[in-house]
Order: C-alpha cells, then sequence, then structure tokens
C-alpha cells in the first residue's frame, strides 16, 4: 500500500447522504402513509403527480410502477403495436428498445452524437427508410436524455415531425435537465423518467412517470396503467397492466423533490470541478450552450484499448469506475436481430469502447473530488 491506497474506497452514488440531509421529514412522510394505509394510488400519490407536472412544465403526470413501464405506457398511448417501427440510439440502457419489443414492435437502431452521447437527428431519414423497406410503418422516435443532459430536442422534433413520427422523451437519466430554462418534460408527445434509486430523483425502490400535456393522453395511460379499466375499477375497456406508482414512494418522491433544484446545483459544482481539472488529460463530457445536465452519470472517454488498466488503477485508490455501457444494444444477444437504421452506428460503437464513468453524486466533497481526480491524472499518465 502505498499513500494514495490507504484511504478508505469511495461510494460511486451515495444514497445515505441524502438520506441524512433529509432526515426526519422522510421519517414522517412515510409515517403519514403507514397510518393511512392507502398503499395503492393513495392521497401522496396524486399530490406528488401533481408536482412532478409542474417541475417539468407539463400538463399531466402518471405515476407507474418502474421508468420501463413509463416507457410502455407512453408506446401503449401512442397505439403503437405489431407492424410498427420505433426508432431510437443504439448507445442506451436496454429498457429504451425493450419497451418497442414488448408491445409488439419493432425497434430500430440509429446512431448517435459522439460530443452530446445522445441521438443524432441526422440519423432519424435512415431509420425511417430502413422500417419502411422491411414493411413495417415508422411510428415514434425515443430520443434518450443519456447520462443527465438532454438530447438535441429541436434537431429531433424537426427530423421527426418530416417523417410524421411521435416523440416519447426517455428522460429517465434526465429528469430535471434543461434547455435554455426549459426543463424535460414537454420536449415529447410524452416524456418517460424513473425512480430507481440510482437515478438523479430517485425513490426508495422501483417507480416511474409519464407527463404529457394530453390530457386524453393521460387518461388513456391512466386506464392502462390500471388494468385498463373504464368508468369503474371492475369496467375493463381495454387490455392493460398492473402499474401503480407505491403510494410510500410517492411521500419518499415529494421530500426529495423539494431539494431537487438544490441537489442539480450542487451535482453541476461537481462537474464543473471535474471539467476544469480534467480536461487537459481526458475527453470531458460535452454541455451544449444553454443546456444544464443532471449529471446522472459523469462520463469520460478514453484512447481505445485504455480502459481496463484506467479501471483497475483507480481501484487500486478506491476509486470506482463503471461503464455505461459496453455494448451498444444493436450488438446484445436479445436485440442483434433488430434493424439498424440506414446511416449505421459507428459512433455507438466507438462509444462503447471508449467511455467510462467517475463517482458522480450531490454530496461529493472537496476533498473526495480531489482524491479521484488525483487518482485519474495518475492513471493517464502512468
Ligand atoms: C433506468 C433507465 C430506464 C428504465 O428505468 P427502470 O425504472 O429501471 O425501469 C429506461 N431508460 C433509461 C435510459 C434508463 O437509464
Amino acid at each position: 500500500m502505498n499513500a494514495h491506497t490507504d484511504l478508505p474506497p469511495i461510494p460511486f452514488i451515495d444514497l445515505q447522504a441524502q438520506r441524512r440531509r433529509l432526515g426526519p421529514a422522510l421519517d414522517a412522510a412515510v409515517g403519514r402513509v403507514l397510518d393511512h394505509c392507502q398503499f395503492i394510488l393513495g392521497p401522496e400519490v396524486k399530490a406528488f403527480e401533481a408536482e412532478l407536472a409542474a417541475f417539468g412544465g407539463a400538463k399531466h403526470a402518471v405515476g407507474c410502477a418502474s421508468g420501463t413501464d413509463a416507457l410502455v405506457l407512453g408506446l401503449r398511448g401512442f397505439g403503437i403495436g405489431p407492424g410498427d417501427a420505433v426508432l431510437c440510439p443504439s448507445f442506451t440502457f436496454c429498457a429504451t428498445a425493450e419497451v418497442a419489443v414488448l408491445v409488439g414492435a419493432t425497434p430500430i437502431f440509429v446512431d448517435v452524437d459522439a460530443a452530446t452521447f445522445n441521438l443524432d437527428a441526422k440519423g432519424i431519414a435512415g431509420g425511417v427508410e430502413t422500417a419502411k423497406a422491411l414493411g413495417l410503418t415508422p411510428k415514434a422516435v425515443i430520443p434518450v436524455d443519456l447520462f443527465g443532459l438532454a438530447a438535441d430536442h429541436a434537431a429531433i422534433k424537426a427530423a421527426a415531425d418530416a417523417h410524421g413520427l411521435l416523440i416519447l422523451d426517455d428522460a429517465a437519466q434526465g429528469f430535471g435537465a434543461s434547455i435554455n430554462g426549459r426543463r424535460t418534460g414537454t420536449f415529447g408527445k410524452a416524456t418517460a423518467t424513473s425512480f430507481f434509486p440510482a437515478k438523479p430523483l430517485g425513490c426508495y425502490g422501483d417507480g416511474g412517470a409519464v407527463l404529457t400535456d394530453d390530457g386524453d393522453l393521460a387518461d388513456l395511460m391512466r386506464s392502462i396503467r390500471m388494468h385498463g379499466q373504464g368508468s369503474d375499477r371492475y369496467d375493463n375497456v381495454r387490455i392493460g397492466i398492473a402499474s401503480r406508482l407505491d403510494t410510500i414512494q410517492a411521500a419518499v418522491l415529494s421530500e426529495k423533490l423539494k431539494i431537487f433544484p438544490d441537489e442539480i446545483e450542487a451535482r453541476n459544482v461537481v462537474a464543473s470541478r471535474y471539467n476544469q481539472a480534467l480536461a487537459d488529460v481526458v475527453t470531458v463530457p460535452t454541455v451544449p450552450e444553454g443546456y444544464v445536465s443532471v449529471w446522472a452519470q459523469y462520463t469520460i472517454r478514453l484512447k481505445a484499448g485504455a480502459r481496463e488498466g484506467f479501471a483497475a488503477a483507480l481501484k487500486a485508490e478506491g476509486v470506482p469506475t463503471a461503464i455505461y455501457y459496453p455494448i451498444p444494444l444493436h450488438l446484445q444477444r436479445a436485440y442483434k436481430q433488430y434493424p439498424v437504421g440506414k446511416g449505421g452506428v459507428a459512433v455507438a460503437e466507438k462509444l462503447a469502447a471508449e467511455v467510462i464513468s467517475l463517482p458522480m453524486h450531490p454530496y461529493l466533497d472537496a476533498a473526495t473530488q480531489d482524491r479521484v481526480i488525483a487518482a485519474v491524472r495518475r492513471a493517464v499518465k502512468g
């Protein structure tokens, strides 16, 4: 052991720091639910849905059991099914493409932008062309706000409109991110998010929500999340699923949402320090002018082949890293049967070989950050 390695390992994400900050308010919120025992769609769910919609600037929010279900509700709400094609990036978490298959449609993989890691609007025309050549009807595109940075929604909307595609924004990692002051929540016809504990706005289990300005779509998604209910629970007008946001999770989320703006600021302080200290030795993340990221991940790029040694060197110093994502979806065993759009996905493949993420959360103090920075610099310089 040398001087750099005798410190305790740094956590990749520290949920306990936030738990300490929220303190008794959180216990009281959960306690209220335990007292009234309305565990499914209790009053806290309705209250949180209203707060969430307001935060995202949308008219409606529909809570559900996970971010994956939120995407399913969006696609089902759009009426997408067999014979339809759904365009999505190949460089993302699997759920983005999984949901297209779950509703019976075909995902078509489109490339991402090398600087932002997000869906490249220029690939949409090629994806549409491929869908049509296969006899599919291109119906929707799912841009992802990857690692906390909003996608280029203006360019994506222009391309989607030109091809008649509906937009379902996958903001599982990018809820709270903004472009020129406008937060994710209304960039698509619907916006899905996840409250998985490690996401920027996470709960204490699984949870998700869909936001939309369209009241009919919100009603339809509310019906689908409740077994396709009509005028009441025992009137079934369509095939649905069982996917609610637990009342306890809604109570937790209302407390967390109060401090979320402050946490976004804290994440940005961490990211700027990393940027300043690391830009001369690695490729640091790009945030375009006018964009504010919520930094679900702080992801750098290394020269191809350098990643394994880099991760091992950091680990030896107690600094954890993670690779999001080592294999682009079009090369995954479960997904390689699905088409890649015309134009290919070369950038997704390159990124999958080069990216690595460093510890990032709102409670990462300067001293801990300095340890990460020093370890990165030593690992890169060898
Ligand atoms: C986490 C995530 C999801 C799925 O959310 P779950 O709540 O885990 O189902 C979907 N898309 C992206 C991009 C994600 O990161």
